[in-house]
């Protein structure tokens, strides 16, 4: 059998602990055989992060950039214990984080849906995809709390040094202040990512805020966002018989609890952080959730969810087989190689990727899986595999 060709490559970031086991395994039994897989490939493992003080991280953000798409393994956020484990020189901050602020991206969280793993939320027959905004708001504030009556001001200091001041609070007693802020180049980034990716997974767009009482703060959130969207996509989303649905944030979530999913839902900041820990969990399970990084100029990088699942790597340092679940593991290469074929125009390489998560999810409703769903799956017949039996299936499938 002749292999699926690329006419470019993606840039691959390997990463830590038992997704990296379980890479090796997915690229050798499922890639493989059937592509002439061309990657530009970046080890992000600890050591070699550690090693190059962090220049192969921002060298692989820079050749994401470039070949616009990107698959990357879950890694290690160095901490003090693991200073300790891996003898690293210091500590290094996390390459999500830097890869995130190279690219100015937002991160889109997609569940994977299989129909033995129900959602909790039963109405949910398609996927919510969110996008949550990783800039400002209540996660970079000032806050304080004053013992005493006084009078709190916002106060904004010009570069010609003219102040522009309002009152917060008259306090009469103790209390607490707070002070949060958003940039326009921000929100207009987050926007066209949020627009982009809707546009690329085929999806209407959800965004809600509070400008009903934040008229000024949210209330700019809202303009931003139907600028960027009349200026730039509207007539993209009309050819694709797409929509822009704005809403309040409490209308949002009572429709998302009654919808069929099947949408973008952007987030602010802190709607995202705790809206997305919602969509996760009702969804199933943190194995069966995959991340999308989308920049603004429309590149794109896939990885899964889920962290490096220590527990389970050091079962396997011991000589046991895991039955660790590698399906967003599949899922991020899949979105990456799908990607890659639509922005190449090869048809072959985005059937391939197709059938690869047919493939995936026909195992799982076939009645083998892991052990994670196993737990949560509603199939009265169900196989227990070990990760490297259950990819062995998915390869014999397809
Ligand atoms: P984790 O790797 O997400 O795993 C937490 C637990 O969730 C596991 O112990 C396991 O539960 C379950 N789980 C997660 N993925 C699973 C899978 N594919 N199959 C089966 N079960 C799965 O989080 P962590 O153990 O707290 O973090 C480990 C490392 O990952 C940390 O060093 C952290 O910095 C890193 N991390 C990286 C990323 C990223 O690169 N995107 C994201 C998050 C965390 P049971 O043990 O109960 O089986
Ligand atoms: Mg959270």
């Amino acid at each position: 059998m002749s292999k699926i060709q690329m006419k470019n490559p993606i840039a691959e970031l390997d990463g830590d602990e038992m997704t990296r086991i379980l890479w090796k395994v997915i690229k050798d039994k499922l890639l493989l055989p059937f592509v002439d897989l061309k990657t530009e490939y970046f080890d992000l493992g600890l050591k070699e992060r550690d090693l190059t003080e962090d220049a192969v991280t921002y060298e692989a953000a820079k050749a994401i950039k470039r070949l616009g798409v990107g698959v990357k393994c879950a890694t290690i956020t160095s901490n003090a214990a693991r200073m300790e484990e891996y003898s690293l020189k210091h500590l290094t901050p996390s390459p999500n984080g830097i890869i995130r602020a190279e690219l100015d991206g937002t991160v889109f969280r997609k569940p994977i849906i299989v129909n033995n793993v129900q959602a909790t939320v039963s109405c949910w027959k398609s996927p919510i995809i969110l996008g949550r905004h990783a800039y400002g708001d209540v996660y970079k504030n000032c806050e304080m709390t004053v013992n005493g009556p006084g009078k709190a001001e916002l106060v904004f200091t010009q570069e010609d040094g003219t102040e522009i001041r309002k009152t917060i609070m008259e306090m009469k007693g103790p209390g607490i202040l707070q002070g949060i802020h958003n940039t326009d180049k921000s929100i207009e980034s987050f926007a066209r990512s949020c627009f982009f990716y809707g546009l690329s997974e085929k999806v209407d767009v959800w965004f809600a805020t509070k400008d009903t009482i934040s008229k000024t703060y949210d209330g700019r959130f809202k303009e931003i966002f139907q600028q960027v969207f009349d200026k730039e996509f509207s007539e993209k989303y009309q050819e694709a018989g797409l929509e822009y649905f704005y809403t309040l944030i409490d209308d949002a979530v009572a429709r998302v609890m009654k919808s069929e999913g099947g949408f973008l839902w952007a987030c602010k900041n802190y709607d995202g952080d705790v809206m997305s820990d919602m969509i996760a969990s009702a969804s199933g399970s943190l194995a069966m959730m995959t991340s999308v990084l989308v920049s603004p100029d429309g590149v794109f990088e896939y990885e899964a969810a889920h962290g490096t699942v220590q527990r389970h790597y050091y079962k396997y340092l011991k000589g046991e087989k895991t039955s660790t679940n590698p399906v967003a593991l599949i899922f991020a290469w899949t979105g990456a190689l799908a990607k890659r074929g639509e922005l190449d125009k090869t048809p072959e390489l985005v059937d391939f990727a197709r059938k690869l998560e047919k493939a995936t999810l026909s195992t799982i409703e076939s009645g083998k899986m892991t052990g994670d769903l196993a737990r949560i799956s509603t199939s009265s017949e169900k196989t227990i595999l070990d990760s490297w039996e259950f990819i062995d299936v998915i390869a014999s499938q397809l």
